[in-house]
């Protein structure tokens, strides 16, 4: 049993949280709870809240060369912890642990670097006419993160607002708080101020609403379900706050006539199955012309086999179990409402491992647009396959759902950048481009306001201020 200390950490020191929820954390693979962390209490809250408020000034006048150095010094303390964090994930999450050691530990980490990096070339700073724009911090953060890629999220929030001279006040996913502990004791080495960074745990419902709520936060940067979204954002309106929102998605990979299919085919399933399905830019739908259908099934049909299912630990293991119980009930409604409704399941029933929250990677054809399984987001490793006459109707289909996340499309490359260029989504790929970590990140429609990521994440938590000079003032300086 991995222990971890399950104090809260407020205002530079570690102290013990003084709810009354016990928050436990249960292995994927192996069912058992493996970790206990203590619910904040409402005062808890204030104090974190609190201390990042009397924080602010002093950060945020703190020189920008600075904050990179101490933000710098986090991600090296971060790096020495990169064994842990990605073992740890995989325990929570599920992903094969190989994978989670690059994706859900050294991503992260490499990104508080260029996080750094970017900052340190801001320029914070411009001339208007006679007027001096000048970019400044927020406020206090609250960062609100889901379970699936962690610290991946945690990143996307706290590095950039640090950066940007804010506080942060971070509650993670009570399913998955272990790298945000790793990350607080990161905090704790590299010497942060007392109340730059404070990290609070419990759930949505009571710790996260007091912290949407709370009239010390000025600015609420949200990863999670579209549902919670909703709320929160009606909530930091009613307070008049800066809100980002970085929510679900149902993402479409359509292919043109003239793709490379069997390339198309393998990496949409790649992403649709990475993490189990429990990715929120997964692409979920396969958008193929009508006469490549029976083709794109085969080829769907054959790769399935090749991700093996098994225990995370184990190298060979290509698909890991689902995060929860819960999780893997609402997969499996999911399908089985799917088939009620006409939808067929390619290849045959597979064994699932002894142990383990699984489901068996999935891919549903004869499947039409305006079923829920090509409209809601799955949160699983299924895919569905879906046929279009004509690329307007291939466009639309990919367009037509709430969501608006992201998209690949297939084909000769003029034209599949013309085709890109009318989907409405925040990312799209063109024929299997890989992900680039500084390109603004976030969604149209039900899928969020607001972009992470790059200089445009950086962004996120300024805020301009004009100051308005006498006209001669520029000309006499
Ligand atoms: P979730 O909405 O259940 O929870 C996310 C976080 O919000 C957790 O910390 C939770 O405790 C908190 N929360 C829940 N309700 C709240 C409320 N009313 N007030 C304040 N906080 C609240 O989401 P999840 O199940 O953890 O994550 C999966 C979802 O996240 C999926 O829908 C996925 O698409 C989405 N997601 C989006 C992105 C993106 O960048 N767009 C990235 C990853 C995940």
């Amino acid at each position: 049993m991995t222990t971890l200390s399950t104090d809260l950490y407020i205002n530079g020191a570690w102290r013990p949280a003084t709810g009354t929820a016990d928050l436990p954390v249960t292995d994927s693979y192996t069912e058992e709870v493996f970790a206990r962390y203590r619910s904040a209490s409402r005062a808890d809250v204030d104090a974190a809240v609190q201390a990042a408020g009397e924080a602010l000034p002093g950060w945020s006048a703190t020189p920008m060369s600075e904050r990179v150095a101490a933000v710098r010094r986090v991600a090296a303390a971060l790096r020495e912890r990169t064994e842990a964090i990605g073992r740890v994930i995989s325990r929570e999450v599920g992903m094969p642990a190989k994978l989670s050691a690059r994706i859900q530990a050294g991503a992260p980490v490499a990104a508080w670097e260029m996080y750094a990096d970017l900052a340190a070339a801001l320029e914070t700073e411009t001339r208007v006419g006679h007027s001096l724009v000048q970019q400044v911090p927020v406020g206090v953060v609250a960062c609100i993160t889901p379970w699936n890629y962690p610290l991946h999220q945690i990143t996307g929030k706290a590095a950039p607002a640090l950066l940007a001279g804010c506080t942060v006040v971070l509650k993670p996913s009570e399913l998955a708080p272990s790298s945000a502990y790793l990350l607080a004791e990161a905090v704790s080495q590299a010497g942060l101020p007392p109340g730059v960074f404070n990290l609070v745990h419990g759930s949505g419902s009571e710790i996260g609403e007091a912290l949407v709520s709370h009239l010390g936060v000025d600015m609420i940067s949200f990863t999670g379900s579209t549902q919670a979204g909703k709320r929160i954002g009606t909530m930091a309106a009613l307070g008049v706050k800066r809100v980002a929102l970085e929510l679900g998605g149902k993402s479409a990979a359509l292919v043109l006539p003239g793709a490379d299919l069997a390339a198309a085919v393998k990496a949409t399933l790649g992403s649709c199955f990475l993490n189990s399905g429990q990715t929120c830019s997964a692409t979920t739908r396969l958008l193929v012309p009508r006469e490549n259908y029976e083709q794109a099934a085969h080829l769907a049909g054959e790769l399935m086999s090749s991700w093996r299912m098994g225990d995370p630990a184990d190298a060979a293991t290509r698909l890991g179990p689902l995060v929860s119980r819960a999780q893997r009930q609402k997969v499996r409604g999911m399908i089985d409402a799917a088939l009620a409704s006409g939808a067929r399941r390619l290849g045959a029933d597979v064994a699932l491992p002894a142990q383990g929250f699984f489901v068996a990677p999935t891919v549903l054809r004869d499947v039409t647009p305006e079923m829920a399984i090509a409209q809601e987001e799955v949160f699983g490793p299924v895919l569905v396959l879906m046929a279009y006459d004509g690329v307007a109707d291939g466009i639309a289909i990919a367009n037509g759902t709430d969501y608006g996340l992201a998209a690949t499309v297939w084909g000769p490359t003029a034209e599949a950048l013309a085709i890109a260029r009318r989907l409405r989504a925040g990312q799209v790929d063109v024929n299997g481009a890989p992900f680039n970590p500084a390109a603004p990140f976030g969604g149209f429609k039900r899928s969020g306001l607001g972009r992470e990521n790059g200089r445009f994440g950086l962004e996120e938590f300024l805020e301009p201020v004009s100051i308005q000079l006498p006209i001669n003032y520029f000309e006499a300086s």
